[in-house]
Order: structure tokens, then C-alpha cells, then sequence
């Protein structure tokens, strides 16, 4: 039996793992003692990594060879790798010729790793010549990124998970990280026992089981962050809890926002947040006047239509009350995804470039063009998740390739997406898995190797990058996502007759080189690095410049920020109401999450039956008043509607929400809503009934909120 080090591939944690193997199989998982994100813990998630490895398993879920069907109407069948890419590439290349290279577009994921990221980017944007590449991270921290950009002037978290061990105060906002981000949460807990002073608000809807470990819990009404965050500033200002000298020397734009938090009374505030007017006090106070507060958050801010807005007004409180750039303070956002940080950091995006160089900046362009021996990339920025199959249903785009992520269950609004898949001329879907909602719609099918089976990097929320490494060797005719990417690439060059960019890579290794040569003098500058290093030091911080013997775990301690003036800057940010608003004919709000024990669509969790011991099937989550006045008892199934569909669940009472809300965990699709006899009712997950609005600056979907009807079914 041997170990091999590598990293969960679940949450944005980045915990080390040792894979123990006997060649043929994985026969079991430990968390790593020597990384430094988890110390050797792990979840119930990733403690049962290996069951989901298992060969019986993987036998039943698993893409094991290509697939090709030449019509809709027909089953796929088997094909090999060349006449497979044969294929790909010549209807892309007929495509391009006919439609422009618009015409065609990428939907790729979080859960890839950095080098299959760039290998995409680059054939997308160097080879193909379009932008319109976007990734299932649009769904998880694009709001998180504007945020930081139009405050900070980077796209880089500037905290450490070993701020949470210094920190006097932390806010935890729109993020249940008991459930969603567990190993950390056992940090909190950890820094709570060293420092009994430490104080912990959380500002969530729901009473979650973060929410109920804490000092102060803000139960504000779904969307009213940024009115939350205002009054807090409010407050601060009315207690002097400013820090006047670091906004003057460090900062631009205050004035403006001062004028507006003017508007944002205490008791305004505690009318559209729900909440007392004590309690926002309390948590200025304490979110004030302590000597280092921690903001940690994730997607009850990002996934929102005004969700750059939040993630700002909460910089706003951290700049005003200079709670950044020392130990234990500063905005931290939790990454959702294993490696939507990576993905970020080679520009895998449709309004990003590499090395996070701007796609608006023609210099940044001619760049990336250089390094990639191409004439350009394009300057337009490409089609965003939803804009993307807005598209494909258009006909605007006709080929669309999707890789790792399975949006016929995570995009809001199903209706669409699921017209968008049928009306492409050819959809192709690169896949582990062969469970997930979006394969039946696959003219062409892809298998992936996956966690266990593949080579690479992952960035985790604190700018960690971890190697990732391969136990067993990949599977039938599997392939991993880089390889996939490089050989159709090369295929598809001859038919351009482009001799650019270069797709011969061998090795992870060479990939990652070439983005780690990219970076060179940027934020994120990792010349520093090597595999061999990563190998032999363990998982290290970026910066990481040439030269440097440590990556750096903070931010802005020298209070110059990432503008072009090294002022940081306060944007004036108003609360706006959530898109789908509650009214008489769709009076219950309803909210989505994650659970303890799943991962967001189940393809690998739910092939462990342990995991569904927490919560073995969805249900909604209603406050008893509510099932009461419609005599409903636990366990009765009910219609949850609106205009976007009807979706079945059996109810569940909890007072863990106010009167008027409504909760469903985010992972059961349609395969596991099957079977319980939801007659002609099309089944697809809550996601279905979601908003496809969209924040305006970061084009991130409202996943967080809804305005249903609820009846007995
Ligand atoms: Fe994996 Fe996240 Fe659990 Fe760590 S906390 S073991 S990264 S799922």
C-alpha cells in the first residue's frame, strides 16, 4: 500500500488529503497532517472520498469511452478518440468558416484544475478567437471578484485561515460554513476555545448551525445586505468608530459614500432588514471598535442580482473602520468551487484574460497575443453563463462544448437552459460521470478521468496552491481535460491551418509552467514556483515572486492597494431589492444552500450511501405557523411554484426561519427526484425556480432567492 499527497476536491478549503492505493484501487483517504489549510482534518465529505472511488461504482456511474450520436432522435454510440475529435473539429472548423468563431462557446467549471483551465482559455480565446468561454464560477465568485476589483483594485483575497486565529471579531455574512466550508468552521471553533473574548456575528436568514454557535445572530430578510452594511457604517460613523487618518491617507471616494449612509438610519435599517435596531448597534460596536475583525462570506452575497454591491458595501466597513492589512481583519471571501481561484488566475472567463491581465486594456491584450504567438485575442468580452445559453437558444451560438459542470440542474431557470441544449447544433459534454442531467443531451460524449485519477494544481480561498495527484491510472479509454482540450487543438489547427498557438503539451507540468511564466511581474506573480518545490515544501501563497523563499499570507499591510493610484476606493453602493419580489400570489421566499453532507449535483456524494445519513431526501424547509394555516404536517408533499415551473418536495417544519420563509438544500436533481411520483410535474431541482437576473456588474445569477406559491400536493 502506498500514499499519495493531493487535495479534497470538494470545497474551496483546498484540504490536503493522503491517498492510500494498491495500484488497482484507492483503498482509503486521510487528511494530510502536514498542509496547512486543514492539518490533517477532513469532512464527512472528504473522509469518504475513497467510497465514492470504489470499482463497483465507478463501473455504474462512470464515462468510460466516446459517444457520438449523428442525429437528436438517435442514441448515442460508442466511437473512438480520433474519429471522435475528427468529428469535433471539423464541424468546429465548418462552423467558424460559416458563422464566424462567435458562433461557437464553452461552458466550463471550478471543479477543473489550473492547467485544464488554461489549456481551454487558450483554445478558445488564442486558437478559436472568441471570448465567449465562461465557467459554472460565474454561479459561485464573480461577484466576490468585482467586489474586490472596484474597491481594492485586484481580484485577490487578501487574507489568510490563519487571521481567523488572531482575529477579536468575526462576521460571518451570507455563508453557512458549518455546512459549507466545515474544516474551517472547526478553526472558528478551535480560535473560539483559545479566546473566549473572541466574538462571532453572523448575519444570515436562516438560524443555520453557524448562525446558532453565535454571539450576536442578524437574521435579516433575504437581500438586505447592503442596507445591513450601510447601517453599519452609519453606526460607526455616529460612534466615531472611523479611522479618519488611514480613509485620508489610503483611500478615495468617502465623501460620497458618507452622503449616502446618511439615509441609512437605525431605524430604517431595522425595518428593511428585520432585525432590532440593538442588534445593528451591537454588531457596528463590536465590528468597530475591535482591534482586528474577520469578514468571511460567500454566496449569500455572490449569488445575487445585487451581489457586487454587497460584497463592496461590506469593503466599504472593512476600509472605513481599517480592518485591513493587519492580522486577524479584512474582507476574506470563501471560495466556493475546489479551484475557482485558478480558474480566475488564468483568466478562464469570459471577461478575463490570463494572469489577470484586462481584457478591456488593449496593452494587456497585445500581451497575452505575444506570449501565445497569435495576432490578437478578441477584445469583445464573450457571452456570460446565462447570456452564453441565452445564445445557444438564440442560434446565435451553435457548438457548445461543456466541461465538468452540469448546468441542466445548476443554472436558475431550466426552461431556458434546457431549450438552449436542444436547439445547438451540437452539444458537447466532457464528463467523469454519466449520472449528471446534462449528459442525455450530449451529441457527443467525453469521458473525463477525475479526482484520484488526474495530475495537477488547485488555488484554495487563501490563495494556496496545492498540487493534486493522480492515484490510479486513468481508467478504459478515459482521458484527462487538458489532454482532451490539447488534442482536439491540434486537430483543429490543421483545419484553420494555424500553426498558433503551441498545443503540444506532454505533462500538467508544462502547462502549468507556461502559466507560471505568464505571470511574471503581475499581483500574482508565481515565478518563485515549480512543481518540484509545490512537491517538496508543500502547498504555497501567492505572490510568489523569483526570488522569494515564502508566498505572502496578507494583503495590503503596506496600505498601497492594487489601483492605479495605490488608494483604495470606497464605492457608493445603495441597497436594492432582491429581483424576484414576494407578493400575494407568490407570498413565501424562498432560499437555497448547501447541506452538511453533499456536494452541490451529487454525481460523486451521492454514490455514498453514509452521506445521505444527515439528510436522506430534499425537502422545503417552512416555519410551522405557515404549515399550519395550510394543514400541512411533515413529511406532506406540496406544489413550490412560480412562473418559472412547479417543483414537488415533501415539507418539513423548522423554526430555524422566520414566517414567510422558505428553505430547500441546492443538490437533488433530477435523477434523485425520480421515483417519487411527481406524475406529469417536471422535476429538475430547486435551481429550476430560480431567477436568471443577473447582477449588472458581475453577471452573477440570483441562486439565493425566489418568490414561490406553496400548495398541497
Ligand atoms: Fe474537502 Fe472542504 Fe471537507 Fe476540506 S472542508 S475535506 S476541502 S469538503
Amino acid at each position: 500500500m502506498t500514499e499519495i499527497k493531493s487535495t479534497c476536491c470538494y470545497c474551496g478549503v483546498g484540504c490536503g488529503v493522503l491517498i492510500a492505493t494498491d495500484g488497482a484501487q484507492i483503498t482509503g483517504v486521510r487528511g494530510d497532517p502536514e498542509h496547512l489549510a486543514n492539518a490533517g482534518k477532513l469532512c464527512s465529505k472528504g473522509s469518504t472520498l475513497h467510497l465514492s472511488a470504489q470499482p463497483v461504482i465507478q463501473r455504474q456511474v462512470r464515462a468510460l469511452y466516446p459517444e457520438i450520436r449523428t442525429q437528436k432522435n438517435l442514441p448515442r454510440v460508442r466511437s473512438d478518440w480520433d474519429s471522435t475529435l475528427n468529428l469535433m473539429a471539423e464541424k468546429f472548423a465548418e462552423t467558424i468558416r460559416s458563422h464566424g468563431p462567435d458562433s461557437v462557446g464553452f461552458y466550463i467549471s471550478g471543479q477543473l484544475l489550473t492547467e485544464d483551465y488554461y489549456v481551454f482559455n487558450k483554445l478558445a480565446k488564442g486558437l478559436i478567437g472568441t471570448n465567449n468561454i465562461d465557467s459554472n464560477s460565474r454561479l459561485c465568485m464573480s461577484s466576490a471578484v468585482a467586489g474586490y476589483k472596484q474597491t481594492l483594485g485586484a481580484d485577490a483575497p487578501p487574507c489568510s485561515y490563519e487571521d481567523i486565529d488572531h482575529a477579536e471579531v468575526i462576521f460571518i455574512a451570507g455563508s453557512n460554513t458549518a455546512f459549507a466550508h466545515p474544516v474551517l468552521y472547526r478553526r472558528i471553533e478551535e480560535a473560539r476555545k483559545n479566546n473566549p473574548q473572541l466574538k462571532v456575528i453572523v448575519a444570515d436568514p436562516r438560524r443555520t448551525d453557524t448562525a446558532r454557535d453565535a454571539d450576536l445572530h442578524l437574521a435579516i430578510l433575504p437581500g438586505t445586505d447592503v442596507a445591513l452594511f450601510n447601517g453599519m457604517l452609519h453606526l460607526c460613523l455616529w460612534e466615531e468608530l472611523t479611522d479618519a487618518a488611514f480613509i485620508a491617507a489610503h483611500t478615495e471616494g468617502f465623501a460620497e459614500l458618507r452622503q449616502t449612509v446618511r439615509d441609512y438610519t437605525p431605524a430604517m435599517v431595522a425595518q428593511t432588514c428585520g432585525i432590532k435596531e440593538a442588534d445593528l448597534l451591537q454588531a457596528a460596536r463590536w465590528f468597530g471598535g475591535s482591534a482586528a475583525t474577520l469578514s468571511l462570506y460567500c454566496q449569500g452575497l455572490n449569488q445575487s442580482s445585487s451581489g457586487t454591491a454587497k460584497n463592496a458595501a461590506l469593503i466599504n466597513l472593512h476600509l472605513a473602520t481599517h480592518q485591513i492589512g493587519k492580522p486577524g481583519a479584512g474582507p476574506f471571501s470563501l471560495t466556493g468551487q475546489p479551484n475557482a481561484m485558478g480558474g480566475r488566475e488564468v483568466g478562464g472567463m469570459a471577461n478575463l484574460m490570463s494572469a489577470h491581465r484586462d481584457l478591456a486594456n488593449a496593452a494587456d491584450r497585445a500581451e497575452v497575443a505575444q506570449y501565445w504567438g497569435v495576432d490578437e485575442v478578441p477584445a469583445m468580452p464573450g457571452k456570460t453563463a446565462v447570456e452564453l445559453f441565452e445564445a445557444v437558444r438564440a442560434g446565435q451560438i451553435r457548438l457548445l462544448w461543456i466541461v465538468c459542470t452540469n448546468p441542466a440542474q445548476s443554472m436558475p431557470e431550466q426552461n431556458l437552459i434546457r431549450e438552449a441544449l436542444q436547439k445547438a447544433d451540437m452539444v458537447i459534454v466532457q464528463e467523469a460521470y454519466t449520472t449528471t442531467a446534462t449528459v442525455p443531451y450530449a451529441d457527443v460524449l467525453l469521458p473525463a478521468t477525475t479526482w484520484g485519477e488526474k495530475s495537477g494544481t488547485v488555488t484554495n480561498s487563501e490563495r494556496r496552491i496545492s498540487r493534486v495527484n493522480a492515484a490510479l491510472a486513468a481508467p478504459a479509454e478515459t482521458k484527462h481535460d487538458w489532454q482532451i482540450a490539447a488534442l482536439f487543438a491540434q486537430k483543429l489547427a490543421l483545419l484553420l491551418n494555424k500553426t498558433k498557438p503551441d498545443f503540444a503539451y506532454e505533462t500538467p507540468e508544462q502547462i502549468w509552467n507556461e502559466h507560471r511564466d505568464s505571470t511574471r511581474g503581475r499581483d500574482l506573480d508565481i515565478t518563485g514556483l515549480s512543481y518540484a518545490l509545490l512537491e517538496e515544501q508543500g502547498p504555497q501563497q501567492w505572490p510568489y515572486p523569483q526570488g522569494a523563499s515564502a508566498g505572502k499570507a496578507r494583503l495590503y499591510e503596506d496600505h498601497i492597494f492594487a489601483t492605479p493610484n495605490g488608494r483604495a476606493r470606497f464605492v457608493n453602493t445603495t441597497y436594492q431589492v432582491t429581483a424576484d419580489k414576494v407578493d400575494p400570489r407568490h407570498p413565501f421566499a424562498l432560499t437555497t444552500g448547501r447541506l452538511r453532507d453533499q456536494w452541490h449535483g451529487m454525481s460523486r456524494t451521492g454514490t455514498v450511501p453514509q452521506l445521505f445519513a444527515h439528510a436522506a431526501e430534499p425537502v422545503i424547509n417552512m416555519h410551522p405557523q405557515d404549515m399550519q394555516r395550510r394543514f400541512l404536517k411533515n413529511g406532506d408533499l406540496v406544489h413550490v411554484s412560480n412562473r418559472r415551473g412547479t417543483q414537488i418536495f415533501a415539507v418539513s417544519a423548522s423554526d430555524d426561519l422566520r414566517v414567510g420563509q422558505t428553505f430547500i438544500g441546492m443538490h437533488w436533481g433530477e435523477e434523485f427526484l425520480s421515483g417519487r411520483g411527481h406524475g406529469q410535474h417536471v422535476a429538475y431541482g430547486v435551481n429550476a425556480l430560480m431567477s436568471p437576473a443577473t447582477d449588472p456588474v458581475s453577471r452573477q445569477p440570483e441562486l439565493k432567492h425566489a418568490a414561490v406559491k406553496i400548495v398541497k400536493a
